[in-house]
């Protein structure tokens, strides 16, 4: 049992280095930990972030989100990045969160890069709380989310696109 778990360990470890390998072996590895991870982040903006102003409201309806009120936005230097370092690893090799993200959406929390709010990155970020409203939470749109960005790469995710094509500047 040990040598295997160490064998699995290494494998993993192995594969985020290595640019050929698909991304899509590990996530059963990486879902629990990204869930976790989305799941802690969740409870804290909850707790420490700014609910939307009368505007943003609006918008976030138009989007489709159902609990707008429930929305918390906060302003960050860095976006937060997960402290497990395979999961960090992972998120940054599938340019999902990089020195470049200006936006990360988990459940009703919405954190934006210093200096990059702008109705339009806010409406691509409230159709994700749509998107995680329509799966039903954290848990259930964390395995949908990612296979989809392993299988289709970042851009071409067909959520990525959906929230894309509901942006608007207001
Ligand atoms: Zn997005």
């Amino acid at each position: 049992m040990r040598r295997a778990a160490r064998r699995d360990i290494a494998t993993i470890i192995n594969a985020i280095f290595d640019p050929n390998i698909d991304l899509s072996v590990l996530l059963p590895t990486l879902l629990p930990k990204a869930i976790a991870w989305a799941e802690s982040l969740a409870v804290d903006i909850a707790r420490h972030g700014a609910p939307l102003d009368a505007a943003e409201i609006a918008i976030a309806q138009r989007m489709g989100v159902r609990h707008a009120e429930l929305i918390r936005v906060v302003d960050v230097d860095r976006m937060p990045a997960p402290t497990d370092a395979i999961l960090r690893e992972a998120a940054s090799k599938l340019g999902m969160l990089g020195p470049g993200t200006a936006g990360l959406t988990l459940g009703y929390g919405v954190w934006v890069a210093c200096g990059q709010r702008s109705m339009r990155l806010l409406s691509h970020e409230f159709r994700h709380v749509f998107q995680y409203e329509a799966a039903g939470g954290i848990a259930a749109f964390m395995p949908i989310y990612l296979d989809q960005v392993v299988r289709h790469g970042y851009w071409d995710a067909p959520l990525e696109r959906d929230a894309r094509a509901h942006e608007t500047n207001a």
